[in-house]
């Protein structure tokens, strides 16, 4: 792939490390490509962070094709950057664009552009403890008019931010909300893809369990409101009796990818990983029963996530004494130990930028 570079004039101050946030600061430079039917994919630059001009009638604005990703690169004590599973990244994001019939970017091309600009702006990625640069590669339909149908262009974009910890609270165990009004998807939709139409609906359930208090939603099935899905923005874990339990990858759930690697090294360290329908009364007895004994959030932003407590329909189950669990602990330990170069990665999971 051919890049063009566009150096800024005007590169900005560094944030300090130690107050980053979540998705607060952008970096010097993104990256940008364009696609046209008839001649693919085209135009690719690295260009200083700034505005898209946008006319009024694209399509984007009106049917949201949109998609996209996360992933991030991580700075080793040694300095040296390291990309966490990207193609992963890449193949679901061609997945997401399948189901929203737009161009999709080949993975070769997806996962160099993501390396060109993390090179690119390397002086961004943090280093103290558990930064990181966040990417967000991200795809739209960019031609002009309005009637609902597959557009014939598309953009491209990727921007990096520097993050801390996605929560403020850092790993102590959230509290989540069950939600038993809003769905957030069902098989034959699109609750597999990661498009931005997703998120704004999923932004009514989110603000009510903010306003009780909680961190984040936990969602069940579309058809039956019985099945436990996933969480806002993790897929989620729980383990009962000393088996793992967690939904299976059907159509409506995101195929997280610390989802996929949490499973690898549960399974390796001889936990039974049950992908199955698990229903919210099981769960709420399984609390009452003492036999809930962990229960945690997966993906990239938090890595792993312990939940705390759980509310629904007026009963509060409170987990593992509202502490991390001792196995939540140890994979969080081990997952953020392979991602930052501090323990060896035995599954070729990570590569060097
Ligand atoms: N579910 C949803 C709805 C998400 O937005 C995310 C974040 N991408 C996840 C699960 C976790 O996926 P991953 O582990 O790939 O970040």
């Amino acid at each position: 792939m051919e890049i063009r570079y566009e150096k800024t004039t005007a590169p900005k101050q560094k944030p300090d490390e130690k107050a980053l946030g979540f998705g607060k600061y952008f970096t010097d430079h993104m990256f940008v490509m364009d696609y046209t039917e008839g001649e693919g994919w085209h135009d690719a630059a690295i260009v200083p962070y700034g505005p898209i001009e946008l006319d009024p009638a694209t399509l984007v604005l009106h049917y949201a094709q949109e998609t996209f990703e996360g992933l991030k690169a991580y700075r080793a004590e040694n300095g040296e950057i390291k990309l966490f599973r990207p193609e992963m990244n890449a193949r679901r994001m061609i997945n997401s664009n399948r189901r929203l019939c737009m161009a999709e970017v080949p993975e070769e091309m997806f996962v160099e552009a993501v390396r060109k600009l993390v090179d690119f702006e390397r002086d961004w990625v943090p280093s103290a403890p558990n930064t990181s640069l966040y990417i967000r590669p991200f795809e739209f339909a960019t031609e002009c008019a309005v009637g609902v149908h597959a557009s014939r262009k598309y953009k491209f974009v990727i921007i990096l931010s520097p993050v801390g910890a996605y929560y403020a609270t850092g790993l102590a165990p959230v509290k989540i909300y069950v939600e038993d009004e809003f769905v957030r998807a069902v098989k034959g939709g699109t609750g597999f893809a990661k498009c931005g139409g997703n998120y704004a609906a999923s932004i009514a359930a989110q603000t009510k369990a903010a306003k009780l208090g909680y961190s984040q939603v936990l969602w069940l099935d579309g058809v039956h409101r019985k099945y436990v899905e996933e969480v806002g923005t993790m897929n989620v874990m729980f383990k009962i009796d000393g088996e793992i339990y967690t939904a299976p990858i059907d159509g409506s759930v995101l195929p997280g990818i610390t989802r996929d690697s949490s499973i690898r090294v549960l399974k390796e360290w001889g936990y039974k990983v049950n992908e199955t329908n698990l229903a919210i009364d099981d769960l709420m007895a399984a609390a009452r029963e003492g036999r809930l004994e962990e229960a945690f959030g997966t993906g990239t932003a938090a890595v792993i996530s312990p939940v705390g407590e759980l509310y629904f329909k007026g009963e509060t189950a409170v987990i593992n004494g509202g502490n991390i669990g001792s196995l939540t602990q140890k994979l969080y330990d081990t997952l953020t130990g392979i991602q930052w170069g501090r323990l060896p990665d035995n599954y070729g999971w990570t590569q060097t930028v």
